[in-house]
């Protein structure tokens, strides 16, 4: 098997864990896999360099912050490669350069006061080019050749400064034309997550949280078996266990329960990290460093095909359901269009919509601090809607939070919107608008704030979750 594992900020937080990513790695070269290793900076590093460029763009530059995270890292280094002078000296001058650099680009900002997107890119991509060579040493500490790889010379991305997008035929010819030869030598190469350069090698940033990004693209580019994320949970969860205490780990989903449960707020993976390995079908595994034995979450195809029905329940809190109604709009077209045009245009996201078929009411989610703007806007917009009657009134209700069932084989089972009904109609929940999209993956259901929490758990022992599938 060719294996992309990536590590976390918190998998290597310390020399402690630096050394465990090193093992985990190392031990499945030893059981005769190919890996490729992708880090992420160590916890806490990013931000960091985020605010001294924030900082050094009022005119404040500290070199102390240099000094502080060159003494980190150096720490690192001396209790991981302190008995290997020859390694030791290579990886502290790699420290010393990179921080130099970051230094540089502090200072010059300091004086011109303009941070740019490409700038930030340039500053923030500094801690995983400092990881990288830490985790490398590491694996070389146990006896496995490893080097350092900066991403800029394998992902090929686009210019958007931030939240690059890689290009995929550029980043799979550099990447397997870096990477391949070096794990047929029996390497385990280590590249640092998060970043990519421009076709012109400017250096670019795919988000916060990129490096997850950065293993299933490098994943897919490597055309690799499998892709694992190594985090500090044991996977995806069938709720948000603060919520919930009996909240079980999945051990298998498929990518569009994924996606259903990261647009829903589960943070253990973003959409888009999934979408490279998705488009090829490779299977992602999400992996706990600090307990791996525990299988983890397997992301596929057809995720777990024998369990039915509902396979999780997640909530999305502090939003706004807006609601347009009148007996007039039955048959007026265009008000719908009108509407949506004014949230387009005041950049709020609507999260879940829905109108009854007898057209007197139309109602949608968004963001609440999103909502005076866009109910200042709908007014203006469809005020001669509202002066000829078609429309009695636009209201906003806030405090209000979706709770979302979530299951692939939800389609065609009959039930289960009764059984979520049930639930509630048991705890005493008021439902205030439901929402089931024609895909059948997800039931979404809007309560008030101060019923989410109660509402996820009747869903969750309505449906059974937690006993193990
Ligand atoms: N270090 C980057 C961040 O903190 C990327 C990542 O950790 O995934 O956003
Ligand atoms: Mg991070």
């Amino acid at each position: 098997m060719l294996i992309v594992m990536k590590f976390g900020g918190t998998s290597v937080g310390s020399a402690e864990r630096i050394a465990h990513a090193a093992k985990l790695a190392v031990d499945s070269a030893e059981q005769g896999h190919q890996v490729v290793v992708v880090t992420s900076a160590m916890s806490g590093v990013t931000n960091t360099l985020v605010d001294a460029a924030r900082e050094a763009s009022t005119g404040n530059w500290d070199p102390q912050v240099r000094q502080q995270l060159f003494d980190r890292h150096k720490a690192v280094a001396d209790t991981l490669v302190g008995g290997s002078p020859q390694l030791h000296a290579a990886v502290v001058d790699t420290l010393w350069r990179r921080l130099d650099r970051f230094e540089k680009l502090c200072f010059g900002l300091s004086l011109v006061h303009d941070l740019t997107p490409r700038l930030l890119d340039a500053i923030s991509g500094t801690g995983e080019m400092l990881a990288a060579p830490l985790l490398s040493a590491a694996i070389n500490a146990r006896g496995r050749v490893s080097h350092p790889h900066d991403a800029t010379d394998l992902i090929v991305t686009t210019d958007h400064f931030g939240a690059a997008e890689p290009l995929a035929a550029e980043t799979r010819a550099k990447a397997r034309a870096v990477l391949l030869p070096a794990v047929e030598r029996g390497e385990i190469p280590v590249v640092t997550g998060f970043i990519g350069a421009t076709p012109d090698g400017v250096l670019t940033t795919l988000g916060r949280g990129g490096s997850d990004y950065s293993g299933s693209i490098i994943g897919a580019a490597l055309d690799a078996t499998e892709v694992w994320i190594w985090t500090d949970v044991d996977g995806v969860m069938t709720a948000n266990p603060s919520e919930v205490p009996e909240a079980r780990t999945l051990s298998e989903i498929s990518y569009s329960e994924a996606a259903e449960l990261a647009y829903y707020g589960a943070k253990v993976l973003h959409y888009k990290t999934i979408l490279p390995a998705f488009r090829q079908r490779i299977p992602v595994r999400i992996l706990n460093s600090f307990n791996p034995s525990h299988p983890g979450t397997r992301v596929s195809v057809d995720g777990d095909p024998s369990v039915g029905g509902v396979k999780a329940v997640t909530s999305i809190r502090k939003l706004t359901l807006v609601t347009i109604s009148g007996t007039g709009m039955q048959g007026i077209p265009g008000i719908v269009a009108k509407a949506f045009e004014v949230v387009a245009d005041e950049g709020a996201n609507v999260l879940m919509i829905s109108q009854a078929s007898s057209e007197n009411n139309i109602c949608f989610t968004i963001n609440e601090s999103d909502a005076p703007r866009v109910i200042k806007a709908l007014h203006t917009a469809l005020e001669m809607e509202l002066t000829r009657g078609h429309i009695e009134e636009i209201d906003g209700e806030a405090s209000v939070a979706i709770v979302a069932a979530i299951g692939d084989r939800m389609r065609g089972k009959p039930g289960i919107a009764a059984t979520v009904f049930g639930a509630f109609g048991a705890e005493g929940i008021n439902v205030m608008a439901i929402s089931q999209g024609s895909s059948e993956r997800n039931i979404s259901v809007v309560v008030a704030e101060r019923d989410a929490a109660a509402a996820v758990r009747a869903l969750h022992r309505a449906f059974g979750l937690e006993k193990a599938s």
